[in-house]
């Protein structure tokens, strides 16, 4: 392995890089998660992430991994042997397909191919076809990591009213919440899950449930067996900013460091347009080297992330791993069905125009370096787009 210098680019969707001032700002004394100080904390951050959810609803954080809260989702809202109506996207709906199945929910799983979100036409046909309103929840991966495909939520919500079926919508924000604009309230979702460490730039740890008042409503029937998970038992305490058990003290001040920057300071509304423009910036460098794109409906492209197709015959692990020694950027490998067809760039997060113009430089080298066949002139493309020297050279109207 070649002697590195300088950062590592860390350039997979995610764990993502954290801001040198979140890390400064979990790098303090735990504190008494029984006092004041922390009551102060905890109720700051769980108004912060209302805000980051676009809910007015309950929000409720554990010191878990998204996966964690993909179980709290099911477990507080469903009963053994309910109906859940789950898509195809990709790798992690497919996870998310197994686990609602080892808790003993019914779940049909509506296939694709990996290339597409899911179809909100196909939704509503699913739903009229259910007379009996035997689904009880309709799943859905708002971006799908392993693809790098944005399902589009609000006309999957349109989609269960216009079948007029009372089914829960349960959705899954892990790699798009604080990248790619989300609405829990005005999408009319019941559980929103999500994770710290894509868009919010913090270290894995934390995850969310954002709860609509029908979901907290079925909280109170569902059957499926919880006790960690349970919403209940942290609603009395998150109303005074306490937690059930001990917190995650110190990824909480992290959070509430990303919270100023997202919040206060860049705002969301641009949040989402730097994300929108790096990730148009990226598909531009692909489209110039002549690779193609994994997703293939333009309206579904993902902001936080780009799936690449590898040209036939040649191995995108093979690939990452000349870019990892030679360049020392990690990129995102291709997951079960994908492994070896694509690499993934993450583009989300803590991020700039030079930091993208340096993960499309590893990846255009990296290219050369392993003998991929490619054309030159990916970064060129993607900065003559960062610079706006397109712009520029456009006649004028
Ligand atoms: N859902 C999506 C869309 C993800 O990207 C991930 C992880 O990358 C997960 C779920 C699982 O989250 P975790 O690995 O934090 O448990």
């Amino acid at each position: 392995m070649a002697l590195h210098t300088g950062r590592h680019f860390l350039q997979i969707p995610g764990p993502t890089n954290v801001p040198d001032r979140v890390l400064r700002a979990m790098d303090y004394p735990t504190m008494d998660h029984r006092g004041q100080e922390f009551a102060d904390l905890g109720a700051e951050v769980l108004a912060g992430m209302q805000r980051v959810f676009q809910t007015e609803g309950t929000v409720v954080i554990y010191p878990a991994s998204g996966t964690g809260a993909w179980e709290a989702a099911l477990v507080n809202t469903l009963s053994p042997g309910d109906k859940v109506l789950m898509f195809e996207t990709g790798h992690f709906a497919t996870l998310w397909m197994k686990m609602a199945d080892s808790l003993g929910l019914d779940a049909e799983f509506v296939p694709g191919d990996w290339r597409r979100g899911v179809d909100p036409a196909l939704v509503e046909e699913k739903l009229r076809a259910d007379t009996a309103h035997a689904v009880k929840a309709v799943c859905v991966v708002h971006n799908e990591t392993s693809t790098g495909v944005t399902s589009r939520i609000g006309e999957v919500r349109k989609a269960i009213d216009a079948a007029g079926h009372p089914a829960l919508l349960l959705v899954d924000t892990i790699s798009s919440l604080a990248s790619i604009d989300y609405r829990h309230d005005a999408w009319g979702v019941d559980v929103t899950v999500s994770g710290s460490q894509k868009g919010l730039m913090l270290p894995p740890g934390l995850s969310f449930n954002a709860v609509s008042d029908k979901a907290l409503a079925a909280s109170k029937t569902a059957k499926l067996t919880r006790s960690y998970w349970d919403w209940n038992d942290m609603l009395g305490p998150n109303a005074k900013g306490f937690f059930p058990y001990t917190p995650a003290t110190n990824l909480l001040y992290g959070l509430r460091e990303a919270l100023t920057m997202l919040l206060e300071e860049e705002g969301l509304e641009n949040v989402f347009a730097r994300h929108d423009r790096h990730a148009e910036a990226s598909r531009r460098a692909v489209r110039a080297w002549g690779l193609e794109l994994l997703c293939q409906e333009p309206r579904e492209y993902s902001s936080s992330l780009t799936a690449v197709l590898m040209p036939e015959g040649h191995d995108a692990d093979a690939l990452r791993q000349v870019i990892l020694e030679r360049f020392d950027m990690s990129l995102g490998a291709g997951l079960t069905k994908l492994a070896g067809k694509v690499f993934r760039i993450g583009h989300l997060g803590a991020f700039n125009d030079l930091m993208l113009a340096g993960t499309l430089a590893g990846v255009e080298m990296g290219l050369s370096a392993a003998g991929v066949p490619h054309k030159a002139g990916g970064v060129l493309a993607a900065m003559d787009y960062l610079s706006g020297a397109e712009e520029a050279a456009a006649p004028k109207m």
